[in-house]
């Protein structure tokens, strides 16, 4: 692995701990190990407690040794597990690219270290659970209009950072945005590329792709690769899924949802023949879901959106109207 530590990666302090509210995590398939040793910064992780289960790895909360409460999100990644070299070259990849990052939109990877049974990775605690959780416990399964802007705006913030490195994300979904409050915080580099690095993985990505399809562009089921406009259909798809509750192009069988997406097909739910959604969200997604790479909205025109806009001057104007009461008081 390469070393992270030696090459400036500080254990920095994580957010303010709280409890992890996520709900209903998924079950433990192995214990962790009750204390685990950074034996080259002389510090040690407590009290393991459960917070969900990825692709190939555990993630426990640990405390930091000697604090009250100072605590980690560790995923614990088993040795035996990575004897292919491809799963150990993917895991350095991800750390090689997440550890790089530091962006308040982005889960910062504080450390890793290991022992002879597991990898360690010492990630920034996101203590409310993911954006996927937020939409299915919300309200009638859908956001408001305003809840959804202020998390497209980290997500959008998150990706154009990325870009500016070189990175694409290519796993862009409610699962891996995670939640600090109302803050959201990218995670899960375990697909992620640098444009202008190499990848031993298939140019689409799509041979290492387990879990849902439903964030992916057309282009990239037509192995045409990933580019910063499948980012934007993503953010498209994440959006439409906070506005309605579910994403675009969800069938329950593999292939019609791949038929949908190639087609671009997907609809506005109505209630008695009107769309309930605000229609400036409406023409975004539309923008951003057009089967054309080179006819989408891009990532960053998203700010210059109507939908986006109006939030941003609301703020700016509640931003005078607090200064004008601040000085007339
Ligand atoms: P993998 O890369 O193996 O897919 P993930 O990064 O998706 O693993 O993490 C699996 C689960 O662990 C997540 O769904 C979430 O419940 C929990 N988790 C991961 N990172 C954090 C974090 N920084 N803070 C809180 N919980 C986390």
């Amino acid at each position: 692995l390469p070393d992270f530590v030696a090459r400036g990666g500080r254990v920095v302090s994580p957010s303010p701990p709280e409890a992890h509210k996520s709900s209903r995590p998924s079950t433990p398939t192995a214990l962790p190990p009750p204390i685990i040793r950074d034996t080259y910064n002389y510090v040690n992780y407590l009290n393991p407690v459960y917070l969900g289960k990825g692709g190939f790895a555990a993630v426990w909360r640990y405390r930091k040794e000697g604090t009250r409460d100072e605590y980690y999100a560790v995923k614990v990644v088993e040795r035996s597990r990575l004897s292919r070299t491809s799963a150990y070259e993917k895991l350095h990849r991800e750390i090689q690219l997440h550890g790089g990052c530091s962006h308040p939109n982005i889960v910062k990877l504080c450390g890793y270290f290991q022992d002879n049974f597991n990898i360690y990775i010492l990630l920034e605690l996101c203590p409310d659970g993911t954006l996927l959780n937020r939409i299915y416990n919300g309200r009638g399964g859908c956001l408001s209009s305003y809840e959804s802007f202020i998390y497209i705006r980290g997500i959008v913030e998150a990706v154009l950072y990325l870009f500016t490195k070189g990175i694409l994300h290519r796993d862009l979904k409610p699962g891996n945005i995670f939640l600090d409050g109302n803050h959201v915080k990218l995670g899960d580099f375990g697909l992620a590329v640098s444009k202008g690095g190499h990848s031993n993985r298939s140019a689409s990505g799509l041979s290492s792709i387990s879990g849902t399809p439903n964030y992916l562009a057309p282009e990239v089921l037509h192995r045409r690769g990933h580019s910063e406009a499948s980012e934007a259909w993503a953010i498209g798809c994440i959006l439409y899924c906070m506005l309605i509750g579910r994403p675009p192009f969800e069938t329950d069988n593999l292939q019609k949802t791949y038929n949908r997406i190639m087609r671009g097909e997907f609809s506005w739910p109505t209630i008695d023949g009107k769309n309930n959604v605000e229609q400036r969200a409406v023409m975004l997604v539309n923008r951003l879901l057009r089967i054309d790479p080179a006819n989408r909205e891009t990532v960053a025109g998203i700010k210059t959106s109507l939908y986006y806009q109006q939030y941003v001057e609301n703020e700016q104007s509640d931003i005078v109207d607090q200064n004008s009461n601040a000085l007339s008081s």
